[in-house]
């Protein structure tokens, strides 16, 4: 029987996986993945990871800047621990080999963020996730007790009575499907952005993990907070890294005026590195761009409006230097050159802030289930995350994860429970009975557009009541369709028509989980904006959505009080 079972082998997950083997090589660990690991969206991360590294710099500072980021949101225990943590984490990778950009003295380089008042911002020119990621996939690769599943699609959790024994997973190659019992699970699946039909996000970002947890009746935490960050390419959703702001690019709108001088961002003190407005925090940003809108000051494309991002005058030798990455993605993407032409850019759903609700050492309320990443929420990020606050969180929290459940694992050294072959058969039946059987159905690629165009119609940028009403009723009858919706694939090698098809299912128990939250939050904060409730409600609203699924399978939403420390609610300013 496996020990741990880690779900997702992107950052989180293959953290996870060291923690475990470094706390105790005994432990049968195994790491399944959808793709293989180095595919997964933690490669594309681009701007760096924040960790208080200078000497002008503290970790109350940090603390500060994340929790007013957030509106208040954030669980004030969890962001001191993660900011005390992020640093050794970074050191840490250094250890392992992470090729940190250097300053010409030898030290560590940092640069600016958004929200961030300090330069704390470590990366790797703007490849930062792709180094972060090759540096734990190959120290995971020292310990050869860590065994992999690459393309394996975890399908359930095999939970009883309050407990998980393991989950059942189809090897995505040959069809086959196996039940993999084990003492502990960690979820590392990632975040959803492609509930919305225009993200950033990888095109596996289905939210399985939260689906899967959900199911088994672990509740969701804060899934109204939805990120969207303000520069995305417009045909595409490609990020363009809020580090070409961060190394000096404007924000400019169709008449070459910096707008955003015209918006309240709680701009961060401008020191002379520090470029105040185009690097004030992403909700505030993307929300300015819908008032450009409306004014009449963005350009119309075939793909959406657009502002303008200038890095002309940063100089070519600049952005090869410190933003390379992002010439390549203009010059393949977008036929053009940012050291001498206007980058058209829209805001873009990018991050979830919200997922399955752990403690802060990744636990869930299920026993021996674990979570981390994106996919969870502890919460560190609270209504709006900070820019690289990400990374250095999945860094942490894949470490403590790993160490609990592995904890976990040498207390409960039980033989296998009798529901896990029971469990197992019973999705083995669901699963084979899925595949194609030839009757004609509604196609899976227009229900997923549908529910995608939903989502954005009624949780976007701003939200109304009656929108989202409208979207509960609509989801409802999108998952009763997508029941009967048949797939024409019988085969049982790459058979990736089931796996949309699996993936469309978690994508709707998520997106209900969504809408329910954003309409039972009446009030604004944050990444969440209701127009018929523009005020934040700090009476009513200081608290935590927490999201179970009802028998009948619709979301039933709560409130769990957030834990604050040591920074009563105050306004959101960023240059105190
Ligand atoms: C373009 C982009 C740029 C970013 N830049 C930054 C940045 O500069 N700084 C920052 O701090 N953050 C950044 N972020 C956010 C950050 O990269 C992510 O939040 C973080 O990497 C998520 O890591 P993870 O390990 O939780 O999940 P992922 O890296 O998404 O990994 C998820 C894993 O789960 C597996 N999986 C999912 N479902 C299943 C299933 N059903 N069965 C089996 N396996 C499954 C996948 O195969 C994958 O291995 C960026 C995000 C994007 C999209």
């Amino acid at each position: 029987m496996i020990d741990v079972l880690i779900v997702g082998g992107g950052g989180a997950g293959l953290r996870a996986a060291i923690a475990v083997a470094e706390c105790d090589p005994t432990l049968e660990v195994a790491v399944v993945s959808k793709v293989y690991p180095m595919r997964s969206h933690t490669v594309s991360a681009e701007g760096g990871a924040a960790g208080v590294i200078g000497v002008d710099d503290t970790l109350d500072e940090h603390c500060y800047d994340t929790i007013s980021g957030g509106d208040w949101l954030c669980d004030q225990d969890a962001v001191e621990m993660f900011i005390a943590e992020a640093p050794k984490e970074l050191i840490q990778l250094e250890h392992w080999g992470c090729p940190w950009s250097r300053e010409p003295d030898g030290r560590v380089a940092v640069r600016p963020f958004g929200g961030m008042k300090k330069e704390r911002t470590w990366y790797a020119a703007d490849k930062t996730g792709f180094h972060l990621l090759h540096t734990l996939f190959q120290t995971t690769l020292k310990y050869g007790e860590i065994k992999r599943y690459d393309e394996w699609y975890v399908t359930r959790l095999i939970v009883d009575d309050g407990r998980v024994y393991g989950a059942v997973a189809v090897d995505i190659r040959t069809g086959r499907i196996e039940t993999i019992p084990a003492r502990s699970v960690i979820l590392a699946t990632g975040g959803c952005g492609k509930i919305f039909p225009f993200t950033t996000n990888a095109a596996i970002k289905t939210g399985d993990g939260m689906a899967l947890a959900y199911r088994a009746g672990a509740p969701l935490k804060d899934m109204e907070f939805v990120q969207y960050h303000p520069t995305g390419l417009p045909f595409t959703g490609i990020l363009i890294t809020e580090a070409a702001r961060a190394e000096g690019g404007w924000l400019i709108n169709k008449d070459g005026y910096r707008y955003l001088q015209d918006y309240d961002l709680g701009t961060p003190t401008p020191t002379p590195k520090l470029r105040s407005m185009e690097l004030g925090p992403r909700d505030r940003l993307s929300q300015a761009f819908v008032h450009e809108q409306h004014r009449g000051r963005t350009v119309e494309t075939p793909y959406g409006p657009v502002v303008y991002l200038d890095l002309r005058h940063l100089g070519e030798a600049r952005i090869d230097a410190r933003i390379p990455f992002v010439r390549e993605l203009c010059r393949s993407y977008q036929n053009l050159d940012p050291a001498t032409d206007l980058i058209p850019v829209r805001p873009v759903v990018h991050y979830m802030m919200g997922g399955i609700h752990t403690d802060l050492d990744g636990a869930t309320p299920i026993a021996g289930l674990y979570a981390a990443g994106e996919t969870a929420c502890v919460s560190i990020n609270g209504a709006n995350r900070l820019g690289s606050n990400s990374l250095p969180e999945i860094l942490v929290f894949g470490r403590r994860a790993g160490v609990a459940a592995a904890e976990f694992a040498r207390s409960h050294r039980q033989a296998e429970a009798p529901a896990v072959q029971a469990q197992g058969r019973d999705e083995e039946r669901r699963l084979t009975h899925l595949r194609g059987d030839g009757k004609k159905g509604e196609r899976i690629a227009d229900l997923r557009e549908e529910m995608q165009h939903t989502l954005e119609g009624a949780a976007g940028i701003y939200r109304t009541g009656d929108v989202l009403a409208k979207a509960v009723d609509s989801l409802a009858e999108l998952r009763q369709r997508a029941s009967e919706a048949r797939l024409d694939d019988s085969s049982t090698a790459f058979n990736t028509e089931l796996l949309n098809w699996l993936e469309l299912g978690c994508m709707l128990d998520i997106a209900e989980t969504v809408v329910a939250c954003a309409l039972n939050r009446t009030e604004s904060r944050g990444a969440h904006q209701r127009t018929d409730f523009e005020q934040r409600d700090d009476a009513g609203f200081l608290a935590h959505s927490l999201v179970h699924r009802a028998p009948d399978g619709s979301p039933s939403v709560g409130l769990l009080p957030v834990t604050i420390t040591r920074w009563p609610p105050g306004e959101r300013v960023y240059g105190r």
